[in-house]
């Protein structure tokens, strides 16, 4: 019987009612930073604690990924390849995150829309497994 794995420890709190990102933030100087780093980019205190983030941003910039990236090597079925949207979103008062896209329609996609957060299959693995990952999707008004 295949189950649902997370594509990476610590990214995120999955399976939860409520699952959210997992960043950090510095005490020293406040920034918030994704993925949990030890460290700040910003002042180099290593004084962080983890926190989850928000739920909500905008669409800080996106683009179609239209053929199966190079790198990290695809992990999924080049054969069956779907375009995908890849972008930043920027969490409300908190960080921007790179993140997969849960549409591929440039026609539905603008810089500065809301956004919310989505957990999606991204692929099957060796042992069928589904692979579970985080995207932002347009909220629906
Ligand atoms: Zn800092």
């Amino acid at each position: 019987m295949a189950e649902q794995v997370a594509i990476e420890e610590g990214l995120f709190t999955w399976p939860s009612d409520d699952p959210r990102l997992l960043g950090s933030q510095c005490l020293d100087c406040g920034a918030i930073i994704f993925p949990v780093q030890s460290g700040c980019p910003r002042c180099a205190s290593d004084n962080t604690t983890p926190k989850e983030l928000g739920t909500r941003g905008k669409l800080w910039t996106w683009t179609i990924q239209g053929y199966p990236p190079k790198s990290p090597p695809y992990a999924g079925d080049v054969e069956n390849f779907e375009p995908f949207g890849v972008g930043y979103v920027e969490i409300h008062d908190e960080v921007k995150v790179e993140t997969r896209l849960t549409i591929a329609d440039k026609d539905a996609l603008a810089i500065g829309m809301e956004m919310e957060l989505k957990f999606i299959p991204a692929y099957v693995d060796d042992d069928g497994n589904e692979v579970i990952t985080f995207a932002f999707s347009p909220v629906e008004e």
